[in-house]
């Protein structure tokens, strides 16, 4: 369980632990250092949900705006501050008005904040790390991506800070081009390249930071994947082909999505091989065998 700490972002007090789901009443007081009348003794009282990743702030004063109680979203980590507090959550505040941090990782699927310890800057953390990475020049790494949805799934990733497919522009095709060619080279040298096809392409709508190019075989053989909305993410338009991606910024300087492309995760299952339509995952993995066998 994470843990959740009140800081003030000025160092005028120590950190003030807010232990999960227990009431903690802050205010004026030596606690927070805090002298000016104008905030009571008990000006909020803080409950943190630390799984969730929030903290519910119930302000005591009357509010003119007549909201006594809210539920603060958590503000943007940076990368000092988990280095800092290692596994610690933590939470920063000012005097009298709040900004709370509390990154949490829940893995692939909870979406709760956007900051730097949150799990959708988890490709940050891989790249950097050794023992992910797989291959890597002065432009681009490339890293195993942690939950495969195939036999052979690899992400290349620019070192470039690029935060999405939206933010490319035509200034970056040579770098998009080699990012093409690395993935090309990594599917020459994987062994089952003879006997298994590989696409190369983004996802229109990524759910991580940091644009990655998605390496994978076509097998879809993995149990990482688990739905249908990672099945029509891979299957349908939703994944946008390298070289379309390519063409757009050299035509049009950007990468344009189309609209409705969310919807296409709700697609029914339908196989990419022989586009039979399946009634649910395990019906498709098995049905996959038949194409696939081990
Ligand atoms: P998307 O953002 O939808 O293009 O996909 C992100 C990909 O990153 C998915 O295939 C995930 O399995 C993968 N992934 C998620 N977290 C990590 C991580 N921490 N390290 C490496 N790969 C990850
Ligand atoms: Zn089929």
């Amino acid at each position: 369980m994470p843990i959740c700490w009140l800081i003030s972002e000025e160092g005028n007090h120590k950190p003030i632990h807010l232990p999960h789901l227990q009431t903690v009443v802050v205010g004026r007081g030596p606690e927070t250092t805090i002298k000016d009348k104008k905030c009571s003794r008990q000006q909020v009282e803080l409950k943190a949900e630390c799984n969730k990743g929030y903290v519910k702030v119930k302000q005591f004063k009357a509010d003119p705006t007549g909201n006594h109680s809210s539920t603060k979203r958590p503000r943007e980590l940076t990368p000092e501050d988990s280095k800092s507090q290692g596994e610690a959550q933590k939470m920063k505040a000012t005097k009298q008005t709040e900004k709370v941090s509390v990154p949490v990782s829940h893995g692939e699927t909870t979406k709760t904040s956007e900051g730097a310890g949150h799990w959708s800057q988890g490709l940050k953390t891989s790249m950097q790390d050794p023992k992910m990475q797989i291959y890597k020049d002065d432009k681009v790494v490339v890293i195993k991506d942690k939950y495969p949805k195939a036999r052979h799934h690899w992400l290349v990733l620019p070192w470039q800070s690029i935060p999405s497919l939206k933010a490319l522009r035509k200034e970056d095709c040579d770098l998009v081009k080699h990012m093409q060619q690395v993935a090309d080279r990594m599917v020459e040298q994987c062994p089952d390249s003879s006997s298994l096809r590989f696409r190369t392409g983004y996802h229109a709508i990524p759910s991580m930071s940091h644009v990655h190019l998605h390496v994978i075989s076509q097998d879809f053989d993995s149990p990482c994947l688990k739905n249908k909305k990672h099945w029509n993410s891979f299957t349908t338009d939703y994944f946008v082909d390298s070289r379309e991606v390519i063409q757009m910024l050299e035509t049009h300087g950007k990468v344009m999505v189309k609209e409705g492309t969310a919807e296409l995760l709700k697609l029914p299952l339908r196989c990419h091989v022989c586009f039979k339509e399946l009634p649910t995952i395990p019906a498709l993995k098995l049905h996959l065998a038949s194409h696939f066998p081990r």
